[in-house]
C-alpha cells in the first residue's frame, strides 16, 4: 500500500493513499497523541489495515514511521491530594485474598499433587468473599484476577522445574504468602466495571472520583481501554497502569548495520565494531548515602522483630525507599536511552543469553552484576527493538564466544578468566578479549538468523 506524506502549514502532515485518495486522508500534528487519535479514527472509519507506513526525508537520514494498532500500557500518576486511604484499604484486602488463595492452592497441591482448576479456585475464593464482609469492598473480577495470577505463578513454577531438570540453574518456588503491606496492586479486568474515565483528567474508581496527571493529553478518553491496575510504590504514591489497544508509533531508520554485543563486568558493553560503552555504577555512587540512611534507620525504634514501628522509623524507611527508587529510575532512564540509540544504529543485534542468576550466585560479583542489571537491560532492549523493527538474536549459553578465535576459528580451551587480551594459540592473532567475543557473537547470531529464515517458507 502506498501512502504519501504531505507537509502542511503549522508543522502538520497529511497522509494520502493514492490508490483510494477518498478513503484515507489523515491530518497529522506533531503531537503523538493527536496523531494516534487521527489514525485510529481514519482506520476504523475506512476499515483499512491499521498499520500505516510512510517515509520522510529528515536531513540526510531517511526515516520510516510505522503506525500500528496494538496492545500497549499507558501509565499515569494520581494526584497526591486525593483520598489514597480509600485505595490502600482495598489493596490491603487484595493482599489478604492473595494469601488466602496461595494457602488454598498449596494445600490442594500437597494433598493431590495437582494444581486446582481455574473454575474451582474462582468458586472457592468467591465463596469466601460471600462470607467475609471486608472482602466485599473488592470487586469479584478483581478477586478472579488475583486467582489468575496465582495460577500463572504455578505455571511458571512448573516450567522452571522442567527447565531445571534439563540442567538450567534456576531457583523456583510456587507463589507464596506475603506481608499485607507488600501487596502492591489491584486490577480491574473490564472497562466500566469498577472504573471509567470521566474526562478532564478524572477517573472514577469504585464510585469515587480521582484526578490524575494527564501526561497523554486526553488520549485516555479516546482509546479502547481493556484493563486497569492501581499500583502503589514504596513511597506511597499511586499509579494507574492502563492496557489498551492504541496506535503506536515506531521508527525505522535507513542505513543500519548488524552488530554483536558482549556484556562484561569491567565494561558494560563491547560492540563488534569496536565501540565500548561503560555503565555508570549508580549503586556504588550512592553507596555511602545508602549506608548513612541505613544507620539512621537502625537507630530508630521499630526495627527489631515484634517491635512497633515508630514515626521516626517510618520516616527513615521512606527516605531509604526514595533513594532506592531514585537509583532504579536513573538506571532505567539510561537503559532506555542506550537501547534507543542502539536500535537507531543497528537493524540486527546479537547478544548472549546470559544466565544472570548463576552469575549473581557468584559471591564476589553479586553486587556489581546487580548494579549493571543486564537482565533488565535486555528486557528493555527487546521492547524498544520491536518498535524500531530491530531483530534481537539470543545466542545459547554454551556457545564459546570468548574462547573462539575470531580470525581463524580455533577454540582455546583453557582460557584464563583474568586475561584481558586474547592471543590465539594457532594463528597468533591478538585482540581485546571482549571485542573478540563480540565479533564471535555477531557471526553466530547471523548464522542462527540465516538458519531460521532458510527453514521458513518465504
Ligand atoms: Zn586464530
Amino acid at each position: 500500500m502506498v501512502y504519501e506524506v504531505q507537509k502542511k502549514p503549522k508543522g502538520n502532515y497529511s497522509i494520502i493513499n493514492h490508490k483510494h485518495p477518498e478513503r484515507l486522508f489523515v491530518l497529522l500534528t506533531p503531537r503523538f497523541t493527536r496523531v494516534s487519535t487521527a489514525i485510529r479514527k481514519a482506520s476504523s472509519a475506512n476499515r483499512e489495515p491499521s498499520a500505516i507506513a510512510f517515509r520522510q526525508k529528515l536531513g540526510k537520514l531517511e526515516m520510516e514511521y510505522l503506525y500500528e494498532r496494538k496492545q500497549c500500557t499507558l501509565t499515569v500518576k494520581l494526584r497526591n491530594d486525593d483520598d489514597f486511604a480509600f485505595l490502600n484499604v482495598r489493596i490491603d484486602i487484595c493482599g489478604a485474598i492473595w494469601n488466602a488463595g496461595c494457602t488454598i492452592m498449596r494445600e490442594y497441591y500437597k494433598n493431590t499433587g495437582k494444581t486446582m482448576a481455574k473454575g474451582m479456585l474462582y468458586s472457592q475464593l468467591g465463596e469466601m468473599r460471600k462470607h467475609t464482609t471486608s472482602w466485599q469492598l473488592v470487586y469479584s473480577q478483581t478477586v478472579q484476577q488475583i486467582a489468575d495470577r496465582i495460577l500463572a505463578g504455578y505455571e511458571l513454577f512448573f516450567t522452571n522445574i522442567r527447565k531445571k531438570k534439563e540442567g538450567a540453574k534456576l531457583r523456583c518456588s510456587p507463589p507464596k504468602c506475603h506481608k499485607i503491606r507488600k501487596q502492591k496492586s489491584m486490577t480491574f479486568k473490564q472497562y466500566g466495571k469498577g472504573f471509567w474515565f470521566s474526562g478532564r483528567g478524572e477517573v472514577t474508581i469504585q464510585g469515587r472520583k480521582f484526578r490524575y496527571y494527564d501526561s497523554y493529553d486526553g488520549l485516555l478518553e479516546h482509546v479502547n481501554v481493556h484493563t486497569m491496575t492501581v499500583k502503589r510504590n514504596s513511597l506511597g504514591e499511586i499509579f494507574l497502569y492502563i492496557t489498551c489497544a492504541a496506535d503506536t508509533k515506531g521508527e525505522i531508520w535507513g542505513d543500519r548495520a548488524a552488530v554483536g554485543m558482549d556484556f562484561g563486568l569491567k565494561r558494560f558493553l563491547t560492540l563488534s565494531d569496536g565501540t565500548v560503552i561503560d555503565s555508570p555504577l549508580w549503586y556504588k555512587e550512592y553507596l555511602n548515602e545508602i549506608r548513612k540512611l541505613n544507620r539512621k534507620l537502625s537507630r530508630r525504634q521499630g526495627g527489631k522483630p515484634g517491635e512497633k514501628w515508630s514515626n521516626g522509623y517510618k520516616k527513615a524507611l521512606k527516605n531509604l525507599a526514595r533513594l532506592h527508587l531514585k537509583i532504579a529510575n536513573q538506571r532505567k532512564d539510561w537503559f532506555y536511552k542506550l537501547a534507543r540509540e542502539l536500535c537507531r544504529r543497528y537493524h540486527t543485534i546479537c547478544i548472549e543469553d546470559l544466565n544472570i542468576k548463576a552469575m549473581q550466585m557468584h559471591r564476589n560479583w553479586g553486587r556489581k552484576v546487580g548494579d549493571l542489571a543486564f537482565a533488565e537491560f535486555v528486557m528493555i532492549l527487546e521492547s524498544i527493538a520491536e518498535k524500531f523493527r530491530t531483530t534481537v538474536v539470543k545466542i545459547g549459553t554454551f556457545f564459546p564466544s570468548s574462547k573462539t578465535c575470531s580470525c581463524c576459528g580455533h577454540v582455546h580451551e583453557h582460557l584464563d578468566l583474568e586475561d584481558r587480551v586474547y592471543v590465539c594459540e594457532k594463528c597468533g592473532f591478538t585482540i581485546d578479549r571482549d571485542l573478540n567475543a563480540a565479533i564471535n557473537i555477531l557471526r553466530e547470531g547471523l548464522r542462527i538468523l540465516e538458519e531460521d529464515t532458510a527453514g521458513k517458507p518465504a
